[in-house]
């Protein structure tokens, strides 16, 4: 069955829905993209699925098995890692102290300092992610802190990785080291749900793309063979191709 099935979920806020049975299946190894303008539902989907929201409606199934996420803390224990395009670091620490930061307080108070480094080692290399684990987390730049977040994630062993907008702060280039880690993670299984604006990144890295519009799911398709004069129609409703031919 698939890693993630969460079927008909509804959501509103005090004057609006913000997601109108919507259904999204990822499997283990699959990169899928949701794409929709600002607004659309991105986020609170993928806060339902973190915990943050309960829905109005829908069920959630994690490997088959109906699951109700009752919080933050019970998402990351079923498996589910988040990756927030805000930076959820400490800057005065090291790379390995922040990845450990991902654990909870008592494992991170038991662990021993080389230990922890060793851990850390291990997850930049399984990660393939070029980077001393003893380093302070500030002197990094930016494209490298993100993937220190990513490795925090990665380092609980997670069989979901939800990226929210990884690349919103990165160049072209530094996005590129982020998409070798997203692909190092496809192939280990883990199934990756990559929310971004930036069309050609997501038709470059994405097995699948759902679009939402205004809280609906417009489609849910193969990225193969879609272009991105195709999605912008899907994701604002009308052919713009008089704007952008
Ligand atoms: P996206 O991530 O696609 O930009 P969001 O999921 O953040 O969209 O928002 C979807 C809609 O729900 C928007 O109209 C937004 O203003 C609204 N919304 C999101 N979170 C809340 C909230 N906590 N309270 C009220 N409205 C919200
Ligand atoms: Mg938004
Ligand atoms: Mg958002």
């Amino acid at each position: 069955s698939a890693a993630l099935e969460m079927r008909g979920i509804s959501k509103s806020f005090p004057g609006i829905r913000a997601l109108s049975d919507v259904d999204l299946v990822v499997e283990s190894g699959e990169v899928h993209a949701i794409v929709g303008e600002n607004g659309a539902g991105k986020s609170t989907l993928m806060k339902i699925l973190a915990g943050v929201y309960q829905p109005d409606e829908g069920t959630i199934l994690l490997g088959g098995e109906e699951t109700r996420i009752s919080g933050q803390l019970d998402a990351r224990r079923r498996g589910i890692g988040m990756v927030y395009q805000e930076l959820n670091l400490v800057p005065d620490l090291t790379v390995a102290e922040n990845i450990a930061l991902g654990r909870t307080p008592s494992r991170f108070g038991i662990l021993q300092r080389r230990r922890l480094h060793e851990e850390a080692v291990a997850v930049l290399e399984a990660l393939d992610a070029r980077m001393d684990p003893s380093a302070i987390l500030g002197s990094l730049t930016v494209s490298q802190q993100q993937i220190v977040e990513i490795a925090k994630a990665y380092a609980l062993r997670p069989s979901i990785i939800v990226l929210d907008e990884p690349t919103s702060s990165l160049s072209e280039h530094e996005a590129q080291a982020l998409f070798r880690v997203v692909r190092r993670m496809r192939e280990e299984g883990i199934a990756i749900i990559y929310i971004s604006h930036r069309l050609r990144e997501v038709l470059d890295l994405a097995d699948r793309v759902t679009v939402l519009r205004d809280g609906r799911q417009i489609e849910t398709r193969e990225s193969k063979g879609l272009t991105a004069g195709e999605m912008i129609r899907l994701m604002v409703g009308r052919d713009l191709t008089d704007v952008f031919p």
